[in-house]
């Protein structure tokens, strides 16, 4: 897999290099293998459970040879993805029969320079090149640029985008955007937030607002809270999930930017620690350059 070659280069490299010269999975061996964990990114919390795991079944079944390790890894980490993986939520909107007047709605999420505004209008183009009807919501109204990029990116992919300018009632954008999904017989309505972390209550109180007034269009919306995290920020990335979990709930992942990165670790430790399924990956500035998540196809980018 082209866009991810950085991610699997490193890893396996390290991995081959830990265990050079050594037949059996020893001490030394998963010292080794913690650290290449760590330094991936996927974070020490599920590295200890990783190595723990391994740590048993070596101790199970008294020899593991080190050309098991690579084997027995991706079967562990797999196995943590697994508890995660999903098929349901957004990555379900092709599949749904038409019903118009009934928009599935995505409130995206996440800090300024991680990459929402491209994922969304990725997701404008994978919804919008399948058939399907798609609103946009310029609701991040904080940053002049946000607005106008998501208006550049309406026109790329060819859907309508409800704006009311800079420094407006983002709640009011998105009610907008909501009811213009209903009138249009959307199948898709995608909300783009302001992602201000540095004031928490405010953040808090904005998403609860725009949750509360899209409601009154539609009450089971959000269908979906989506998540965007810049998957080469690593530790940063993590203390963002921390953050979003707190102040809302969070639904799904995205994480971006795994083509320019060898730390796709994050992808593991943030499935795993906050139990939220990533749905999508980023991997380039384009707008076809977003992969739907398979645990599987993921776990063998790491290794070969
Ligand atoms: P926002 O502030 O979160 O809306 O971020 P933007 O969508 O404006 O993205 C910030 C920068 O990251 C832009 O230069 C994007 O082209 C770039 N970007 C977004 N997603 C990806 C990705 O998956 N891979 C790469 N290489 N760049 C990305």
């Amino acid at each position: 897999d082209e866009g991810l070659q950085k991610t699997k280069t490193n890893f396996f490299d390290q991995l081959s290099k830990a265990v050079v010269g050594k037949n059996t999975v020893d001490e030394s061996v998963l010292d080794d293998l913690e650290t290449l964990l760590v330094h991936a990114d996927v974070g020490i919390d599920t590295t200890v459970k990783v190595i723990d795991r391994i740590e048993k079944r070596v101790a199970r079944d008294k020899y593991v040879s080190t050309n098991e390790l690579d084997r027995i890894l991706r079967e562990e980490i797999v196995g943590l993805l697994d508890a995660h993986g999903d098929t349901t939520g957004s990555r379900a909107i092709l599949d749904r029969p038409d019903s118009p007047g009934h928009p599935f709605v995505i409130m995206v999420v996440g800090v300024n320079g991680v990459g929402k505004t491209t994922t969304i209008g990725k997701l404008a183009h994978r919804f919008h090149s399948a058939g399907k009807k798609v609103v946009l919501g310029a609701a991040d109204t904080f940053r002049a640029a946000a607005v106008d990029q998501l208006i550049v990116w309406g026109q790329r992919v060819g859907v309508p985008v409800i704006s009311h300018g800079m420094n407006t009632d983002p709640a009011a954008v998105a009610y907008d955007a909501v009811l213009k999904g209903v009138e249009m017989g959307a199948d898709v309505v995608i909300i783009d937030t302001a992602g201000r972390l540095h004031n928490k209550v405010n953040l808090m109180n904005e998403l609860s607002k725009i949750k509360r007034v899209m409601q009154k269009v539609i009450p089971e919306a959000p269908h979906e809270v989506l998540l965007v995290l810049d998957g080469s920020t690593g530790q940063n990335a993590f203390l963002q999930a921390k953050e979003f979990t707190r102040a809302t709930e969070v639904s799904a992942l995205a994480i971006t930017k795994l083509d320019g990165t060898a730390k796709g670790g994050v992808v593991i430790g943030i499935s795993d620690q906050f139990s939220i399924p990533v749905r999508y990956i980023g991997v380039g500035e384009k707008m076809t350059d977003l992969q739907l998540f398979d645990r599987h196809t993921f776990v063998n980018s790491l290794f070969k």
